[in-house]
């Protein structure tokens, strides 16, 4: 367990690493507090002061920098009309990465990238992930696109095209697929910064309004019951998948804090988990059913805090878990775990369930390698365990030998010929 740094409360990492989170599972409010906000209770209820707006950050805020940077928008020639059109066009979309041999395990690395020369960069590590056993890659790339059909919503820095499409060559030539990644429903701000999309566009908020500065609230959630939200999103999934000419496609949906919030006039007072299980299905219609990819996402709405036993993070505590029985079961279930554990339930009730499983851990090495033994022994008795994903969040932004970092050079090998 770890705990706060000043006053050793027991602290969770967040499945990004990008900053820890106080124990605060309804005490103090009907969602979860971000570090900041904890901190600055906490102080509050031992000094009887007022909350001052001078907050020390947390220790993995590095990330803060691209969303700080989300405000900004640009003008667009007419030109880019012409070229959205060929990219809306379905017949236009490649889907050319080769299926995994039936028998491969999925040896992953899960990377959020920001801009083209970040995948440079990645791009010169990709012989090594070779080398060590990496077939896929998970690519997170939200809002940091050129985006051709919204460039509104374009962040300050931006991945193009041309080098995505550069990229992908590449890792293919060396056997590894890349999955892009789009955070959907939740995860539409961080700390103070509010994401492109409900910046440009908040009448799309599932809390419209509220929570100035974004004050007592871990990360805004999009409205799942708006449909003007999936005319905007569905070309963008349409765009990065095609940029990364993928045929695979990883929606997020994790840690959704704000559901069926009272204050929106579409979804109050409804069950959280409808709701969760009616945006899945959204996506799902238009990312397998439509633009036939297979669709990937992080599975800790989906598992009941309550008889699994662990945090509000890792698994759910706000009614959206009996979406499980409301989606597709063809979605590849992300199920994460960084905290060391003895036992690892959820993986065997979404394989019991009837999804295709692929756990994901982080560090520290320990519990990856703890995460990793349990689910090598399930992928002997059952194949939908694909495989095992290495997340890197904080990691990748400090380290410029990520192909060197621990969990991926001595867990992934494992792996090989399973
Ligand atoms: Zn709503």
């Amino acid at each position: 367990m770890n705990q706060h740094p000043t006053c050793h409360r027991p602290a969770f990492l967040h499945r990004s690493d990008r900053r820890k989170v106080l124990e605060c599972d309804g005490k103090h409010s009907a969602t979860p507090l971000s570090y900041e906000v904890c901190h600055q209770r906490a102080n509050l209820s031992a000094n009887m002061q007022p909350r001052s707006k001078a907050v020390s950050k947390p220790p993995h805020s590095k990330t803060q920098a691209q969303h700080i940077r989300w405000h900004s928008s640009r003008v667009v020639g007419s030109a880019f009309a012409l070229i959205t059109l060929l990219f809306l066009c379905p017949g236009c979309q490649s889907t050319l990465q080769k299926p995994l041999p039936v028998t491969e395990t999925w040896r992953g690395v899960h990377v959020p990238v920001r801009d083209d020369q970040q995948l440079v960069a990645l791009e010169q590590e990709l012989p090594q992930f070779a080398a060590d056993g990496v077939n896929v890659l998970v690519i997170e790339v939200n809002y940091n696109f050129d985006f051709k059909s919204h460039p509104e919503l374009r962040a300050a820095q931006y991945i193009t095209r041309a080098k995505a499409r550069e990229f992908t060559a590449t890792a293919r030539r060396l056997g590894i697929r890349v999955i892009p990644e789009l955070d959907c429903l939740g995860h539409q701000s961080w700390a103070e910064n509010t994401g492109p999309l409900l910046t440009k566009y908040p009448e799309l908020d599932e809390t419209p309004g509220k929570f100035m500065d974004n004050q007592w609230i871990y990360c805004r959630s999009w409205c799942p019951q708006n449909p003007e939200v999936y005319k905007i999103i569905f070309p963008m999934i349409d765009e990065i998948a095609d940029a990364f000419q993928a045929d695979m496609f990883h929606v997020g949906m994790d840690e959704v804090f704000i559901i069926a919030d009272k204050s929106c006039p579409r979804c109050h007072d409804q069950d959280p988990a409808k709701l969760f299980a009616e945006c899945v299905n959204k996506l799902h219609e238009h990312i397998v059913s439509e633009r036939k990819m297979q669709m990937l996402m992080w599975g800790d709405r989906l598992l009941d805090a309550h008889t699994m036993g662990n945090h509000m993070y890792e698994e759910s505590m706000n009614g959206t878990w009996p979406a499980v029985d409301m989606i597709p079961k063809d979605i590849i279930i992300c199920d994460w775990h960084y905290d060391y554990h003895t036992n690892y339930p959820s993986v065997p009730y979404f394989l019991k369930k009837g999804f295709r499983v692929w756990p994901s851990g982080f560090r520290p090495l320990e519990a990856t390698k703890a995460f990793s033994d349990q689910s090598l022994k399930e992928r002997a008795r059952n194949k939908n365990l694909i495989g095992y994903l290495c997340t890197t969040w904080s990691v990748a932004e400090t380290n410029n030998d990520l192909a060197a970092w621990p969990p991926i050079t001595q867990i992934l090998p494992e792996w090989k010929g399973k």
